[in-house]
C-alpha cells in the first residue's frame, strides 16, 4: 500500500506536526493512541465517557463480583506518560471526510490529518416489541450498574412483599446463548444460589428462576459440539433453565412472551442477543456490511481514504490468512488499533502502510467460578479450571494498566476463596 501524497500535510506546514484524531477510547482507540506514543504527531482521543470500559468484565460488575472501577479506568490517567496525547470527553455527531473535520455535541469541531474511527458497537434489539423500553442490555458500564441495581431492588421488593415472588419478581430471563448471555446467566445463578440464599434465607430458591433463551439449537454456536453440551450441563448444574430453539417475541415489564406462545413470568430481562455497529459508520461513504459494519482495506484504511482507519467492533475486516471476517472481540480491536497507529506513524514518515495480521489467542467464555471454555485457533478445546486460568490470563493482558491487573487478581482471588461479593449494596443519590 503506497503512501499517498494527499495523506501527509503540505510542505508549507512542515513545522506543524500531523494531527491524529482518534474517535473512541475503547480497545481499538487505545491501541492506536498508545502505538503513536513515540511518533512525531499530535494525538487527540475523544470519547463520550471519561473512562475506558473493559466490557469483558461487565457481567462481574452486574453481579456484584467487581466494583465499577475494575471495569472503567479514567481515560486521562492512561495518557499521563504520553505528552503527545490529549483527551476530550465529547460525543461525536458527524464525520466530514471531504473537509477532514469531526463535529461533536458538546464542543467545537476538530480537524485532522489522520483519523482513526474506533466507535465500537451497541445493542441490537432486532425490533422486538417492548425490548427498547423493558430489556436491560449488557454493553456499557451504566448497563451493568442498572442490572445490578434492578436485581438488588427486586430481592428487596420480594423481602418486603413475598406475594410478589409467585408473580416472578425474582425471575430473570437472559436472551442470547452467546458468551454475553452465558456469562451473565452463570454469574447470576452463582449470586442467587450462594450469596442471596444466605442473605434471604426465607425465600425458597426454586422461586427465583434464571432462564436462558436461545433461538438456535445450541449454546455457544461458534464452539465445537463438545463445548456446547458441556456449557449447557454446567449452567443447568448451577440452576439455570436453558431453553433452546425459542425466540422472544415481546417484552412487558413483568412478562416475556416467546414465539412458541409460552409466557414467562419475569420482572427482569437481560438482552445479550445482538450487536450493531455505531450509526456513525453510515456517514463514512462506503456500503455497510452485516450489522452496519464498515468494510476496510487490508491495512485497515477506508476505501479511497488512505488517511482514515476504521478498527474494532465498527469494522468489517477480513483476515489476510484465512479470508474469514474477524469477530467483534477485544483482542481483535486492540491488535487492529495498534496496527492502525503503526500505519499512521508510517504514513507520517512518508512510508507505505502494512496489512493487518490477526494473532488469534482463542475464543473463550466463563460459565462460573473456576469453570470456563476455550477453543484455540487450531480447534483444540479446554474446559473447567484450566480454561478458567487461560481466560484469566488472556483477559488480564487486555486490561489497560498494571494497577487494573493487580486489582482484578485480588478481587477474583478473594471472591474465589470466600464467595464474597462486596458490591451488594444500593447507593441511591435521590435520598440521604
Ligand atoms: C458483555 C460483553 C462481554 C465481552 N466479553 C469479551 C471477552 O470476554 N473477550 C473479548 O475479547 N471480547 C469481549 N467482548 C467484546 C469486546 O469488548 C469488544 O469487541 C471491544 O470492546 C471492541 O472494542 P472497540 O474499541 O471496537 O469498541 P469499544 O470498546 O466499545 O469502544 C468504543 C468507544 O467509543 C465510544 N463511543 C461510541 N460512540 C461514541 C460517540 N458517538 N461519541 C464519542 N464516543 C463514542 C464508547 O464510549 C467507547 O468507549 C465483550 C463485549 C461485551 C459487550
Amino acid at each position: 500500500m503506497a503512501a499517498q501524497s494527499d495523506a501527509t500535510p503540505d510542505a508549507g506546514a512542515a513545522v506543524e506536526r500531523p494531527r491524529v484524531l482518534i474517535l473512541g477510547g475503547g480497545f481499538g482507540g487505545l491501541g492506536a493512541a498508545r502505538e503513536l506514543k513515540d511518533a512525531a504527531v499530535d494525538v487527540t482521543v475523544v470519547d463520550r465517557h471519561d473512562y475506558h470500559t473493559f466490557q469483558p468484565l461487565l457481567y462481574q460488575v452486574a453481579t456484584d463480583l467487581l466494583e465499577t472501577t475494575a471495569c472503567g479506568h479514567p481515560l486521562r490517567d492512561l495518557f499521563h506518560d504520553q505528552p503527545n496525547a490529549t483527551v476530550h470527553e465529547a460525543t461525536v455527531t458527524s464525520v466530514d471526510l471531504d473537509n477532514r473535520e469531526v463535529t461533536f455535541a458538546e464542543m467545537p469541531p476538530l480537524g485532522y490529518d489522520y483519523l482513526v474511527v474506533a466507535l465500537g458497537a451497541g445493542v441490537n434489539f432486532f425490533g422486538v416489541d417492548g425490548a427498547a423500553d423493558h430489556a436491560l442490555p449488557m454493553y456499557t458500564l451504566p448497563d451493568a450498574v442498572r442490572l445490578r441495581d434492578q436485581v438488588l431492588q427486586r430481592w428487596t421488593e420480594a423481602d418486603r412483599d413475598p406475594s410478589l415472588i409467585d408473580d416472578g419478581v425474582l425471575n430473570v430471563v437472559v436472551v442470547g446463548g452467546g458468551p454475553t448471555g452465558i456469562e451473565t446467566a452463570g454469574a447470576l445463578a452463582e449470586l442467587y444460589r450462594s450469596n442471596f440464599a444466605e442473605d434471604y434465607p426465607s425465600i425458597p430458591q426454586d422461586k427465583a428462576r434464571i432462564i436462558l433463551v436461545e433461538a438456535g439449537p445450541a449454546l455457544l454456536s461458534m464452539f465445537a459440539p463438545s463445548i456446547r453440551s458441556y456449557t449447557k450441563k454446567a449452567l443447568e448444574k448451577r440452576g439455570v433453565e436453558v431453553m433452546l430453539g425459542e425466540v422472544v417475541s415481546s417484552i412487558e415489564p413483568t412478562r416475556v412472551t416467546l414465539k412458541s406462545g409460552t409466557v414467562l413470568d419475569a420482572h427482569t430481562l437481560v438482552w445479550g442477543a445482538g450487536l450493531q455497529a455505531s450509526p456513525l459508520g453510515a456517514g463514512l461513504g462506503v456500503g455497510l456490511e452485516r450489522g452496519n459494519r464498515v468494510p476496510t482495506e487490508p491495512d485497515l484504511s477506508l476505501t479511497a481514504r488512505p488517511e482514515v482507519f476504521v478498527v474494532g467492533d465498527i469494522a468489517w475486516t477480513t483476515d489476510t490468512g484465512s479470508g474469514d471476517v474477524l469477530p467483534q472481540l477485544g483482542s481483535v480491536a486492540l491488535q487492529a488499533g495498534k496496527q492502525a497507529g503503526h500505519n499512521v506513524a508510517r504514513l507520517a514518515e512518508g512510508k507505505d502502510t502494512e496489512p493487518f495480521e490477526y494473532h488469534d489467542k482463542g475464543t473463550m467464555a466463563t460459565i462460573g467460578r473456576y469453570v470456563a471454555v476455550v477453543q484455540t485457533a487450531g480447534g483444540r478445546t479446554f474446559k473447567g479450571k484450566s480454561a478458567s486460568l487461560a481466560w484469566g490470563a488472556v483477559h488480564l493482558a487486555l486490561l489497560s494498566t498494571g494497577e487494573d491487573r493487580a486489582k482484578a487478581v485480588v478481587d477474583w482471588a478473594w471472591a474465589g476463596f470466600t464467595h464474597e461479593r462486596a458490591g451488594r449494596i444500593s447507593v441511591r443519590t435521590d435520598t440521604d
